[in-house]
């Protein structure tokens, strides 16, 4: 599950997931324009990345 960082929407279900490095990754795309990329040690959140039409590239 994960949480838009810029609107708070929650969703059930990611776009993509995959491995980098110890870290599950997984991707979604907002209805806000947001996308966001929540990355998980351990199966515990660690920390999300967000990329939206104000920004270039990924940010925390
Ligand atoms: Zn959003």
């Amino acid at each position: 599950m994960g949480k838009c960082p810029d609107c708070m929407k929650e969703y059930r279900e990611h776009k993509k997931k995959w491995k980098y490095g110890k870290f599950d990754v997984e991707a979604y795309t907002c209805e806000c324009g947001t996308n966001f990329r929540d990355y998980s040690l351990e199966g515990k959140h660690n920390f999300t990345l967000k990329k939206n039409k104000n920004t270039k590239g990924w940010r925390k």
